[in-house]
């Protein structure tokens, strides 16, 4: 598919959502050594840059599941591909995400992770599409509300490319 890119969100206001969201998790977690569990592969530049703003004892470890096949429509099925390395049993934990869309996936991460014993589990999500929910699930920390548009960068792919835009653009399919 050809498309074109139309920046939805810039780079600054990227850079300065994410240092709110920091402050925010320090102040909440306060006094506690979090574990922040980025979902691969879409949360790995987001965790990056918000974990450096969070001045507070942290660990970070990561899940690998997939429920999307390199199309942009959720199958629903989510398999766990690599689980974390570490035990988190007790631990407060912050699910690193990129977007929330259908809700499909934190659910069923949400469940996995609780099975393991976590003293508590939070979701902080850059993005999120409140309009695409299929199942009852709310983000803890949220980046950005936006509408119902396939978006891409800021790790974020399309058929596994374009992670690497410093900003999110909404794809714009060009027909010919
Ligand atoms: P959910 O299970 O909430 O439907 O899907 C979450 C996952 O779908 C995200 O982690 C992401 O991989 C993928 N996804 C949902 N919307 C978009 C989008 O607009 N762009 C991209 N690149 N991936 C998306």
């Amino acid at each position: 598919m050809k498309f074109t890119v139309e920046t939805m969100i810039t780079k600054e206001e990227i850079e300065k959502r994410v240092k709110e969201l920091a402050k925010e998790i320090e102040k909440d977690f306060a006094g506690k050594e979090p574990v922040c569990i980025g979902l691969l592969k879409g949360s790995v530049i987001f965790m990056s840059d918000l974990i450096k703003e969070i001045d507070l004892p942290l660990s970070i470890d990561f899940l690998k599941v997939s429920s999307y096949h390199g199309g942009t429509e959720s199958t629903g099925v989510v398999q766990i591909l690599q689980d974390v390395s570490f035990d988190i049993k007790g631990k407060d934990v912050i699910v690193v995400e990129d977007i929330i869309d259908t809700g499909l996936t934190l659910t069923y991460v949400k469940q996995f992770l609780q099975s393991k014993g976590v003293r508590s589990l939070f979701v902080c999500s850059l993005l999120d599409k409140p309009s695409r929910r299929k199942v009852d699930l709310k983000g803890d920390y949220i980046g950005f509300e936006i509408p119902d548009e396939f978006v891409i960068g800021y790790g974020l792919d399309y058929a596994e490319k374009h992670r690497n835009l410093p900003y999110i653009g909404k794809v714009i399919p060009i027909t010919e």
